[in-house]
Formats: structure tokens, sequence, C-alpha cells
């Protein structure tokens, strides 16, 4: 029996500090807190998805430090299946997030053992891979791995739902198997080698690059897409954020649930909004993301 999705991807250690405002270069603040939670944008996406009901297994690693548990704990909490997730020698990925009182962070990520999630082990993961519905990808494993989950799950007739964060120079031939490529207004101009004035046709013109669909989001001003030669917008929910950290990838796992549901894009970008929102009202990636019977703003 296949899964709804796979998730070949990141599994971090999330080193959260808070602080009034973030440091300048060469500055040494005091911070009024810190706590370690579980990230990495392939586990938070994971976890997102199978918090909202969706059966999920992770293809990833972890090091062999005191981080691995924490970084495996919401993926364990939420049901995750993690037989292909390797433990490795040495340490787990490691983020270290600094969040200020304006509820904007900054984020550096050290790898660690995401490196361990070479070609060879995607290749190992073919059987799970071909089994889902739609394989989720993002850009914190080596790039070489998520071009062959690419390339496996498309040849398997598994829609790939790839998300270039962070911003990466993939090869354009597997962002063309993209269905949809999901980025934000950052990584679209990346992609795209300049910025663009209007988001529609940032989604446009990324559609150009050969993807079926194109998402952009648009933090608090929503989202906006292109499929089918036409565009779309969907405004953000009204909420005060407390924590924008992870919102991104609510809003993808959620979005890869309701694809996987058989939901049409539109519709699942629109609930997708609506979990990253409740996503934003709470400390933390993993954590702040709602079950399938949460009221959602
Ligand atoms: P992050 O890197 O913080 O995870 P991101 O840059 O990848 O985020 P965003 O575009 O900031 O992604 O946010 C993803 C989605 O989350 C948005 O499309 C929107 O639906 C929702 N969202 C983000 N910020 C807010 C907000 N302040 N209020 C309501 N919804 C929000």
């Amino acid at each position: 029996m296949g899964t709804d999705i796979v998730v070949v991807g990141s599994i971090n250690a999330d080193l959260v500090l808070q602080v009034e405002r973030h440091p300048h270069p060469g500055e040494t603040l005091l911070g009024t807190g810190a706590v370690t939670l579980p990230g990495g944008k392939g586990a938070n996406q994971a976890v997102a998805a199978a918090r909202l009901g969706a059966s999920v297994a992770m293809v990833g690693a972890v090091g062999s430090d005191p981080q691995a548990p924490v970084a495996l704990s919401g993926l364990r909490g939420a049901g995750v299946d993690l037989a292909h997730v390797l433990a490795v020698d040495g340490p787990t990925g490691l983020a270290v997030v600094t969040l200020a009182d304006d509820a904007e962070n900054t984020i550096v990520v050290v790898p660690g053992a995401n490196a361990a999630v070479t070609p060879a082990v995607v290749d190992g993961a073919e059987a799970v891979i071909a089994g889902a519905r739609v394989c989720v990808l993002q850009a914190e494993i080596p790039l070489g791995s998520v071009v062959r989950a690419a390339e496996i799950a498309h040849a398997h007739g598994v829609r790939v739902q790839l998300n270039v964060a962070p911003a990466t120079a993939l090869p354009r031939a597997t962002i063309a198997l993209a269905d949809p490529l999901v980025v934000n207004e950052h990584e679209a101009a990346v992609l795209l080698g300049h910025d663009v004035a209007r988001p529609e046709d940032a989604a446009a013109e990324l559609a150009g690059l050969g993807a079926a669909s194109v998402v952009v989001t648009l933090g608090a001003a929503g989202v906006t897409g292109y499929a089918d030669g036409a565009s779309w917008s969907l405004p953000a929910r009204p909420v005060t954020p407390r924590d924008s950290t992870g919102a991104g990838d609510a809003f993808a796992g959620a979005l890869a649930a309701g694809l996987a549901a058989g939901h049409p894009l539109t519709q699942a970008a629109a609930h997708a909004t609506r979990v990253a929102a409740a996503s934003v009202l709470r400390l933390g990636a993993q954590d702040s993301y709602p079950g399938k019977d949460d009221p959602l703003p």
C-alpha cells in the first residue's frame, strides 16, 4: 500500500533565539529566551500534511547527536513513516533562528546529516516514492538528490510538488517536472534572475520554465499562481502574526495534502492559506501546525 505523500527532504533541529530586534553585524545582543524545536523544510512539510490527515512517508537523515530525537519528535508525533530515515554518524541538521518581537526571523542552516541524503539513498527509496500520490521536494538536501527524486517520481507517474527553498539553481529540466513549482517572492526573483513588479507576472513567467503549474506565496499578501494558461490570486487570511517561522512549509504541506486528496490546485491553495494563517498565530514551525479538526482562521 502506498502513501498519499512522500517527502524527500531535510530534517533539522531549530535552535530558536528570541530577541527584541535582530543584531547588526558585529553587535552582541542579549536574547529573551531560547528553545530547541523540530524543524527542516522537509520535516515541516511532512508534519503539516500528516496533521491534516494525509498518510506521509519521509526520506531523509538525522545524525547521532542529542538533537536527533528532537528533530524527529514532530514527525513521530504526527505519525509520519520513518522507515526511510537514516541515522548517520555526526551532527543532525541545525537551523539557528532569531525571532524578533516584530515576528520577523533570520535563519542560518547547517546541513549536517542532510548531506547524507545522496542520490544513491534516493534510489534506494524508489519503491516508496513510486507508491505515493505526491512527491514533495525542497532544496535543503544535495541538489543531485532533489533532481533524482523528481526524476523517479515523474517516471512512475507521481505528481511532483517542488518548493525551490532556499533559492537554488536547479536544472531547468527538473523545474519542468514540477506540478506545482512552489516559491516565495524572493525565490521567484532568484529563479527568474530579476525582480518582477507584479507577482502574477512572476507566476506566469516561471511557468515559462516548463512547470505545469506555479504557486508564488506572498506572505501577508496571500498567494498567486498560474496553471492552464491562466493566473489566479488568493488573499491571505487576516490575522495578527506572532511567529511566521515555517508558514511557507505549513502552506506547502497543506497544499500537498489537498492535491493528494484529489482537490484542484486553487482549492488546495485556498485551504493551505488558512492552514498557514493558523501557523503564524503560534510559536515555532511544526508545533504551530493545526490538526484536521482544529478551527482555521
Ligand atoms: P517562511 O520562510 O517564513 O516559512 P515563506 O517566505 O516560504 O515563509 P510566505 O510567503 O511568507 O512563505 O508565507 C506562506 C503563506 O503563509 C502565505 O502565502 C500566506 O498564505 C501565509 N501567511 C504568511 N504570513 C502571513 C500573515 N502574516 N498573515 C496571514 N497569512 C500569512
